[in-house]
């Protein structure tokens, strides 16, 4: 999706100039859509330490 026509609903500026903070908050969420649209830093990081802690264990049975 793309933004450069959005128009913010707290400035009345298209969000992709950022001209206040409700803008780039939205043009950072938007940008940020890639194959990992869905999902929340939260996610992210959860899904980051699942992997570690994965790769832990395996180190560990190995050793
Ligand atoms: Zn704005």
């Amino acid at each position: 999706m793309t933004y450069d026509r959005l128009v913010c609903a707290n400035c009345a500026a298209p969000v992709s100039e950022g001209r206040c903070p409700v803008c780039r908050a939205n043009r950072e969420r938007l940008q940020q859509e890639g194959p990992f649209g869905g999902l929340s830093p939260v996610a992210l990081l959860t899904l980051l330490v699942i992997l570690v802690a994965a790769v832990a264990l395996l180190a560990h049975q190995t050793a």
